[in-house]
């Protein structure tokens, strides 16, 4: 008998803004027999695809592996980094658990919040930096749950001109897909997991400290044992991890990095600002049609890798992502206080514009009929 029945739909039908659809010669990576994390095999590995992490994070400095997803690195952050007082600034579901992370970590945080669909702008930022003293903001570069693309570079300017203030980014969906640039934009602590942009399955998650948020750490008395950046720092100088990491999951970490040096960084980023455009596209094109969807995110803020559409009055997301899971295309309802007036759409990975166009096609089909 074969383990695949002949239904199973092949690649580019699964449209999650994570985990993302991962490709079979990644999948298979992972079933290379195990090696001891403390040997020259392990530590070969990490060394070999360290350069290819660096380019991905536009870095110099090391890159984190952590064997959890990636909220494990945002307690991480805000738990080495946060100081006492932190500024989380929200604008949707995943910076919201940001916060509630800074809060259940001991930090003092005030919530600086956007309307669902908006993002953080520099002066809104400066503003609550002069009213208030802060040790850390806490923001998401691309909330998955709005599709909103926050100004990264801008608000770092803007809380390094504060003085010692840290900017903490979650950019789960960023990271391998939208343009992100760890050392021009001297960010302080960045961080990804392995089954967004990144297209590998869930598990590990990846982060760069400025030495800035090393120095910070070391002052901190409460990192804990498991999240302790200091202890990731000394050990990936020796091409280790603090703990026994997901080594299968490293396998296929280590072939993705290979699959994306090919395409280049640059190309990465190209092609999912191509997907997006098009889907953004696609809703005009729709509303032309007279069925009435928008781009949830005003244009200018809107995230290359995952799109928020508001559906057409009288539908809900749910019932839209069922109709075309019958039609074995998966997309994601709203998230949140959105789950039914929205759809999502993680045009993010290792799809193709050909492929989204083969899903828009479809959807066109369901929202019109
Ligand atoms: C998916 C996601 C997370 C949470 O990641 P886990 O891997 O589930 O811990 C955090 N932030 C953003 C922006 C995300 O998209």
């Amino acid at each position: 008998m074969t383990a695949t029945p002949a239904t199973t739909p092949g690649f580019g039908r699964f449209f999650l803004p994570g985990p993302t659809e991962v490709l079979p010669e990644i999948l298979a990576a992972q079933t290379r027999p195990m090696i001891g994390h403390r040997g020259k095999g392990m530590e070969q590995l990490i060394a070999q695809m360290m350069p290819g992490l660096q380019r991905i994070f536009r870095t110099t400095r090391p890159v984190y592996i952590s064997s959890s997803s990636a909220t494990g690195l945002m307690e991480a952050a805000v738990r080495n980094c946060g100081g006492r007082r932190v500024l989380a600034l929200v604008n949707g579901a995943f910076s919201e658990r940001f916060a509630k992370i800074a809060q259940a970590n001991g930090c003092e945080t005030t919530v600086l919040e956007v309307p669902l669909g908006e993002v953080h702008r520099p002066d809104q930022l400066r503003d609550a930096l002069t009213k208030g003293r802060y040790d850390a903001v806490t923001v998401v570069h691309s909330e998955t749950s709005t599709g909103a693309l926050n100004p990264i570079r801008d608000l770092a300017q803007v809380a390094h001109e504060a003085g010692d203030v840290l900017l903490l980014v979650d950019s789960v969906t960023g990271i391998a897909g939208a343009t992100v640039e760890t050392d021009s934009w001297d960010l302080d602590f960045v961080l990804t997991g392995s089954q967004k942009a990144l297209a590998l399955p869930p598990g590990l998650a990846l982060g760069v400290a400025h030495p800035r948020a090393l120095a910070r750490a070391k002052q901190q008395s409460n990192r804990g044992i498991y999240f302790d950046l200091v202890e990731f720092e000394n050990y990936i100088l020796k091409n280790q991890t603090p703990n026994t990491p997901a080594l299968s999951l490293m396998y296929a970490l280590a072939a993705q990095v290979v699959r994306i040096e090919r395409e280049t960084i640059e190309g990465r980023w190209r092609r999912h600002l191509a997907m997006a455009e098009r889907t953004w596209q696609w809703a005009a094109e729709m509303r032309a049609r007279g069925i009435e969807m928008r781009v949830l995110a005003p244009e200018g803020c809107r995230s290359p890798t995952v799109t928020c559409l508001t559906v057409p009055s009288g539908r809900t997301g749910s019932a839209i992502n069922e109709a075309m899971k019958a039609k074995g295309f998966t997309i994601s309802a709203g998230y949140g206080s959105l789950k039914d007036s929205t759809i999502r759409i993680g045009h993010m990975g290792d799809h193709t514009v050909a492929e989204l166009e083969a899903l828009l096609a479809v959807l066109a089909g369901v929202v019109t009929e």
